[in-house]
């Protein structure tokens, strides 16, 4: 069986996990500091603060920029749900726009349109590590003051080129960026998040809202001679990363070019072996965009047969995914204030799922796309395997 995902683990991630045991310190100390520091140095950003996953480090960023009771925040549907998630933990109104076809991204041509004197901010996507439009993005964004939140959770390791030089995300280029190291993405620390910024303000709120809004850390009371009585001056979260996760996650860092490496020779290779099948739409790069290939989507041109396909494969010993979930389709969102625009009109989402034509793109790229397996371990003769299931399933 080739699953869709595998995440790289190895001896040193073992013993990186067994020394953080052996010291004493298991939960945020020492260990997660020095990951900040090695994860901020990696992408390029000033500040980097660690958290539990990238849900609570979107909710931890939505609240920076000062998302709150219904405040509206532009994002897409088209992405895991915990997008649409955080800008409802804060009390905020999702505004969906739709998606561009080739890149599965936030279409900046839909993005004007959506801004009213309610937008609070804008959370802008890197699907499964497609870069997306930040240049547009950012511009439009600049002109109407609102802050930019990079949703980076599967983008570790994408580039993107700005005033010709190319960059990795998370730098950020908007104003907080939020990663994610589930199993799922391309390093992990089982689970984890981080999120990284250039505004010290706003990393001093991140550190107090993870731990419950504690004004002295049990770090600095544990080394202090002195006796220390901290005080609570905010409501706050438990939003923190274990110090045994961020040993794993210093571990995975040293991978992460070798890991970046693989997964875009493999991309390369299905965009070949792929291009002699017939009824296939093979993924977009934009030549401003290097994507880390956390995902490879295709899209079948006749969508009716996405679960057949699917099932044929599985049959096959190759497990798919189907394209990313749409969240104005869940009941989840069924009865939830949210709120679609889509470059001419605007109105309530709460039309009967499958016949919403507002976020039309973003329903066929879940409809139509099948995800391929792309994992670092994946060796040539597993990726013909898939290949020739997808040819016999298609036939
Ligand atoms: C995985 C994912 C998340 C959530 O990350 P967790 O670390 O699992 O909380 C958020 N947004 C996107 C786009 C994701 O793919």
């Amino acid at each position: 069986m080739i699953p869709i995902a595998k995440p790289l683990l190895g001896e040193e991630e073992i013993a990186a996990a067994g020394a953080a045991l052996r010291s004493g310190w298991v939960s945020q100390g020492p260990v997660v500091a020095r990951f900040e520091q090695e994860f901020a140095a990696y992408v390029g950003a000033e500040h980097a603060c660690a958290v539990s996953n990238c849900t609570t480090a979107l909710h931890l960023a939505l609240l920076a920029v000062g998302v709150g009771s219904g405040d509206e925040v532009i994002t897409v549907s088209h992405s895991f749900i915990a997008t649409a998630n955080s800008i409802r933990y804060c009390g905020g109104i999702p505004v969906f726009v739709d998606i561009v076809p080739e890149t599965f991204n936030l279409d900046p041509a839909l993005l004007e349109a959506a801004i009213t004197e309610r937008t609070k901010a804008i959370l802008c996507v890197h699907q499964v590590g497609m870069p997306c439009d930040l240049p547009r993005i950012l511009e439009i964004a600049g002109r109407h003051r609102l802050p930019v939140i990079e949703d980076a959770a599967c983008a570790i390791g994408s580039e993107i080129r700005i005033d010709d030089r190319w960059e990795r995300i998370g730098k950020p280029h908007g104003d907080i960026a939020c990663f994610s190291f589930h199993p799922r993405k391309i390093i992990t620390t089982g689970e984890g998040g981080i999120l990284t910024t250039r505004n010290s303000d706003w990393d001093q709120r991140f550190r107090l809202l993870r731990q419950h809004c504690m004004s002295v850390p049990d770090t600095t009371r544990h080394s202090s001679s002195q006796v220390v009585f901290e005080s609570y001056p905010a409501l706050g979260f438990n939003f923190r990363m274990t110090d045994i996760q961020a040993a794993i996650g210093c571990e995975q860092l040293k991978r992460l070019p070798e890991i970046i490496a693989r997964r875009r020779e493999l991309a390369a290779r299905y965009r070949l072996l792929l291009a002699a099948i017939a009824g296939l739409g093979a993924p977009v790069e934009p030549d401003w965009a290097r994507s880390n290939w956390q995902s490879f989507c295709v899209r079948l041109t006749d969508g009716c047969k996405q679960r057949q396909v699917m099932q044929s494969m599985l049959d096959a010993g190759v497990a798919t995914r189907r394209g990313i979930m749409c969240s104005h389709r869940e009941a989840a969102y069924s009865s939830a204030p949210t709120v679609w625009s889509c470059g001419i009109g605007r109105g309530n989402c709460r039309c009967d799922s499958n016949r919403c034509q507002r976020l039309r793109e973003s329903e066929r790229a879940q409809d139509q796309v099948i995800i391929l397996p792309l994992f670092h371990q994946l060796d040539d003769e597993q990726q013909d395997q898939v290949v020739s299931a997808l040819r016999r399933a298609l036939q």
